[in-house]
């Protein structure tokens, strides 16, 4: 993994000493929304030393195969719908392969990721409404993405931001639950959350910001034990301490290839 060229902030993941739980609680409940605005770029900066490479994690080669890889991605792992595209996009090569898929065939390609009835009839839907509405070719935008069977507005931000270069926010279980613990927002609704993220983000930057937020969700802020103690972010988290704070204990939950790296910067 490319190391990034920034200094790393050493200790930047610890609180001050006299920041305790309480001054920290009202430091949050007093924040302005200059200050919210402030903290949350602040914080997309901070993750971006973090995770200089974060990405997409699915693997594709154009839009259609995004569209398809993100299909299937519901219910699903990145690594495992990774395991089973190559296979499929080979066999399915555009938009008519799905329309006249043999469903009992395609339904084997795709068995390993799950719900692959459902997904079966979402692909072969796609790619008979592309060659009706769209001549085979994916739209680049939102309005008619999300008017094709298994696309969500989730699966076509993923799809405008990583295939079109169309900026695009993607509130997936992760995102929701980070920003929630940033206090970024209250809302769980994912269409609200997208709006009130895209007012306090630049717009240049939400398609990274996504994969960043998500990349810290799996690798760090975990959903049960968050690596409070080993985070880059602590010291603007109002959630600090959801997970163990001790650093050797918050360090061993740091996942994923970048680990190594994630723990040097918080000077570990
Ligand atoms: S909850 Fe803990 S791990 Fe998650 S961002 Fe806040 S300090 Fe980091």
């Amino acid at each position: 993994m490319r190391k990034p060229a920034a200094t790393a902030p050493s200790a930047a993941a610890e609180p001050r000493r006299r920041d305790t739980s309480a001054s920290r609680t009202a430091k949050f409940a007093a924040e302005t929304r200059l200050g919210l605005v402030r903290r949350a770029r602040r914080m997309n900066r901070t993750l971006t030393l973090a995770f200089p490479d974060a990405h997409c994690e699915l693997d594709f080669t154009n839009p259609l195969e995004l569209a398809v890889a993100t299909i299937l991605s519901a219910q699903c792992t990145d690594v495992q719908v990774n395991m089973t595209t190559p296979a499929l996009f080979a066999r399915y090569r555009d938009a008519r392969g799905y329309a006249e898929a043999d469903r009992t065939e395609l339904e084997e390609y795709i068995r390993p990721t799950g719900f692959y009835r459902n997904k079966a009839s979402s692909l072969i839907g796609l790619g008979q409404a592309l060659l009706e509405r769209h001549d085979g070719v994916l739209p680049g935008n939102l309005d008619e993405l999300v008017k094709l069977p298994g696309i969500g507005r989730k699966t076509a931000n993923v799809i405008l931001g990583n295939a079109f270069d169309v900026p695009g926010i993607t509130v997936d279980t992760h995102f929701g639950r980070l920003v929630r613990r940033w206090g970024w927002t209250t809302e769980e609704d994912p269409v609200k959350v997208e709006h009130i993220v895209g007012e306090l983000i630049e717009r240049k930057e939400w398609t990274m910001l996504s994969h960043r937020v998500i990349f810290h969700g799996r690798r760090v802020c975990h959903a049960r034990k968050p690596a409070c103690g080993a985070c880059l972010l602590a010291k603007d988290c109002p959630s600090f301490g959801t997970g163990p704070t001790d650093p050797v204990a918050a360090a061993a939950l740091v996942k994923g290839p970048e680990a190594e790296h994630l723990l040097e910067l918080v000077g570990r």
